[in-house]
Formats: structure tokens, C-alpha cells, sequence
């Protein structure tokens, strides 16, 4: 009986050619494709050999094969439907970019550039170059250059600037940013000594004056970005550092961290300080991310006096650190965006994120649930707060409105994030709710159709 059912099961090359999965073959590799029908016939052996079957069809085996390579095909690297609400999301990719930016990235990989090539002189040129000029007319500083993200953009400063001598930070900027960058250990790594100087929720100019001896190389200040103290706090702001550094002959650094370039307070968000204001505040040098409140990709930039971005120039480590090409061509375009303010929160999604106006927020979710109503799906629309996210501006939330889907939350989340697009959503009170915040227009159609999907088999 057993011996009759193996005979049956098909062979490789006999599937490989068949009508049925010849789509599937043409747009997937040879050797996936192949695999995919190996470990479709493997299950019905393994189910024959454990005589959980007793018979089966060649349509059967088929459909399994097609469910495995949809599988197989897909990469690991993969987009998908960011319903948490949180704009700049550390683990879903933090900033989106625009189609202006792909294209230029297009243009670039696509064909050779003068990368490091000096077209004036026809001979090796800087890949730094491209950047530098772009970043000081928008951020006011008298130079600047890109790394590929702002770990190593403080790695790298502190090295150049803090090695072998010391590096006075207050103690209640002593954070740690997520993935294990700890400002203590960056500065042990980076070869300076920490001089740890006030309290965890008091530091004043004092305390630094105190600590400046023949050993201190550098004042930092590092941005808490992902937490915030409140009650009795003292903090030294970057005016009065700065001050005390040029007195002394110190050089002075700020971790700004998210480097915001527009003051968010004019469209009625907690001010923030901005990358412009800590540069006409006097500090020496400061570093921030590309990729999340600039809205760019993944970068470090550093701007600050000429001298010392001329030293980071020739610091080993720059070569390590360096940016690719392909981040230089998006970062050109943010840049550009950046040289008009209206244009940059016009064009810049992460800016365009926070900024939009609730009542769109609100059509969208809307507009979704209209199309769940007519498909009989239970929903709720509720308001919610959304998340700005990404080690930025840890309190701000900002008003959004979710879709709330009724069953059990933890199912509904598990289901939602194994979908062939994942959804990723939140539990909120112990619903399973959508934000539509960080849920695009173009999205809607799509995701109504999976809640469909998993809404409905979950009632049956
Ligand atoms: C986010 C952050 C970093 C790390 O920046 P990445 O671009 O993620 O490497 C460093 N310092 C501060 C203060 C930050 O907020």
C-alpha cells in the first residue's frame, strides 16, 4: 500500500516542466524553483511514510509546491504595512524616501560618477566633496562631512579630538540609544577617558569648570533622545558649554542625535533645538543622524569649524566609516529640499508624517473602514496618539486615529505580522488597533483586503 503511494508521488523534472507552476518558474531562480518542488513532494512522502494519508492527487501535491515557493521566493529583506503609528520606527526602516531620491540613486548606480574623480583636474578627487558645500548653506556651519550613520560619526569625534586625554560629560547624559550604543563604552572604544561630572538630574557650568584640568581634550554634550527627566533638573545649555569652552581653549561636541533642521515649534510642536540654532550657539562641532528627523537615509553627518572637519578628513577610522555612493545621492537630494523649508516639509515624507493635518489622518481611516463595512468586517475607528519615534523627541505624540479590529489581540498581531505582507500594528488597551498615522493612501486598498483575509478566518 505504502509502496504504491512513493511510486505515485511525481517526479522533479516532470513538475519543473508542468503548465500548472510555469508561471512560478519564470519568475523565480532555477535553484529556488527546483528546491520548492522537492520540499512540496517531501511532505507528501513524509505524510505517507507516517501513513497520515492514505491517498492524494497530483493537484494536491501542486498546490503545495505553489504555497511553499510563494514562501521560498519572497526575500528576507521585505516591505510592509507600518500600522504603529511611530513615523521615525527604528526597526521598520526609520525614514522613507521620496521617488526624487531613487531616481537620482538610480542615475548614479546605474551608470560611473565622479565619485572621487575631480572633474576640474582630471585627477582623484573626494567623495566628501559632493556634501560639504550643501550642508553649510543649510545648516549655517563653516564645514562638514558624512559618515554612514551617527554611531560613527561619534566614534569618530571623539577618537580625533578625546584620544588619550579626557572627555567631560555631564552625568545625566551618560544614555544609552538602543543597540547597545552606550555612550561610556563608545567613549572607551573611541580611546578617551570619561570624566563623569554633576548628578543624573543635575549638572551645572559649574561642575564642568570644576572637572577642566590639563588632561581635558573635549566638553560633550549628548541629546537624551529616547528618555526624558522632568522635576528637579538642571541641564547646562549649549551656549553657556560653548562659552566656557572658547575661554578655556576646550573643544566642544554636541550628539544632537536626530538633528532636527526645521523648528517645529512654528507648526505647534515642542520646540526642539535645531541643528541651526546649536551651530550659531558656538559649539566647535556636532553630530546627528541622517535617517531620522532629517528624513534621509542612513548617515552621520558632522559640521562644525573648518579645522576640525579638516582633522576628521585624515582620521584612520574616516575610511572605515565612509559613506556609499548610493547615500551620497539621496542625501544630495534631502539636502536640496532643505535650501527651502517650505519645499522640505512639503516633499520630505518623515516631515510631511508629522506635520499632516489629524483630519486626513482621519479620512483615510475612514475611508478604510468604509471599505471594511461593506466587506462585513467588524471595525471601530478611534483616536489615537501617534509616535514621532526614532531617539527623537521621546514625550511628542502627535493626534492620529486608528482602525481598532475585534478578536483576541495577541492573535490578531501575531496574524497580522505572518501575513504574506506583514501588517505590523499595536495593542492598544487590549485591542489590536492599525494607526493609520504611518498607513499611506496608496496602502489602503491592499490592507483592507488583508484584514479581510485574516478577519474573517478568524470568526470560522
Ligand atoms: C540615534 C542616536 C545615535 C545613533 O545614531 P545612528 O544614526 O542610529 O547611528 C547617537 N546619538 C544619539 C544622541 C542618538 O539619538
Amino acid at each position: 500500500m505504502k509502496g504504491k503511494l512513493f511510486q505515485k508521488l511525481p517526479k522533479v523534472d516532470k513538475l519543473l516542466n508542468c503548465k500548472e507552476l510555469e508561471v512560478l518558474g519564470k519568475e523565480m531562480d532555477y535553484f529556488t524553483f527546483s528546491e520548492s518542488i522537492k520540499s512540496g513532494i517531501n511532505f507528501f512522502r513524509e505524510q505517507i511514510s507516517r501513513d497520515e494519508i492514505k491517498n492524494f492527487t497530483d493537484t494536491e501535491i501542486i498546490e503545495k509546491i505553489i504555497e511553499i515557493a510563494n514562501k521560498d521566493k519572497k526575500n528576507s529583506l521585505k516591505a510592509l504595512i507600518n500600522g504603529t503609528g511611530t513615523i521615525i520606527h527604528t526597526n521598520l526602516g526609520r525614514s522613507l524616501f521620496t521617488e526624487k531620491m531613487i531616481k537620482n540613486i538610480e542615475e548614479i548606480s546605474l551608470n560611473y560618477s565622479n565619485l572621487e574623480y575631480n572633474l576640474e583636474t582630471g585627477s582623484r578627487g573626494s567623495r566628501y566633496v559632493h556634501l560639504e558645500e550643501l550642508i553649510c548653506k543649510v545648516t549655517g556651519g563653516e564645514s562638514a562631512i558624512v559618515v554612514n550613520n551617527n554611531a560613527s560619526a561619534v566614534i569618530l569625534c571623539l577618537n580625533e579630538f578625546g584620544k588619550g586625554k579626557e572627555t567631560i560629560v555631564s552625568r545625566g547624559e551618560l544614555v544609552e540609544i538602543g543597540g547597545s550604543f552606550r555612550i561610556p563604552e563608545i567613549m572607551e572604544l573611541s580611546g578617551t577617558k570619561l570624566r563623569e561630572i554633576g548628578t543624573t538630574n543635575r549638572t551645572n557650568l559649574q561642575d564642568y569648570n570644576n572637572a577642566i584640568t590639563e588632561e581635558t581634550a573635549l566638553l560633550l554634550k549628548v541629546h537624551s533622545s529616547n528618555y526624558k527627566m522632568s522635576g528637579f533638573v538642571k541641564t547646562v545649555e549649549i551656549e553657556d558649554l560653548s562659552k566656557l569652552g572658547n575661554e578655556k581653549k576646550i573643544t566642544t561636541m554636541e550628539d544632537i542625535g536626530s538633528g532636527v533642521l526645521v523648528d517645529f515649534s512654528k507648526y505647534g510642536l515642542t520646540k526642539e533645538k535645531t541643528v541651526q540654532e546649536s551651530l550659531k550657539a558656538g559649539v566647535d562641532i556636532i553630530t546627528f543622524s541622517g535617517d531620522k528627523l532629517l528624513g534621509g537615509p542612513q548617515a552621520g553627518i558632522i559640521v562644525g569649524k573648518k579645522e576640525l572637519i579638516e582633522r576628521i578628513s585624515k582620521n584612520q577610522y574616516l575610511r572605515a566609516f565612509r559613506m556609499d555612493k548610493n547615500s551620497i545621492a539621496a542625501l544630495e537630494v534631502v539636502f536640496r529640499y532643505y535650501l527651502d523649508e517650505r519645499e522640505a516639509i512639503k516633499e520630505i515624507p518623515t516631515l510631511k508624517m508629522i506635520l499632516e493635518n489629524p483630519k486626513k489622518v482621519e479620512n483615510r481611516a475612514q475611508e478604510l473602514s468604509n471599505i471594511l463595512n461593506e466587506k462585513k468586517i467588524i471595525n471601530h475607528i478611534i483616536s489615537t496618539r501617534a509616535k514621532i519615534g526614532g531617539g527623537s523627541m521621546p514625550e511628542e505624540t502627535v493626534s492620529s486615529y486608528g482602525i481598532k479590529l475585534e478578536g483576541n489581540a495577541n492573535l490578531l498581531e501575531q496574524k497580522f505580522r505572518k501575513n504574506d505582507i506583514p501588517v505590523i500594528g499595536r495593542i492598544y488597551e487590549d485591542s489590536y488597533i492599525i494607526d493609520m498615522k504611518t498607513v499611506r493612501e496608496k496602502e489602503i486598498p491592499e490592507l483592507a483586503s488583508i484584514i479581510a483575509k485574516l478577519c474573517q478566518k478568524l470568526e470560522n
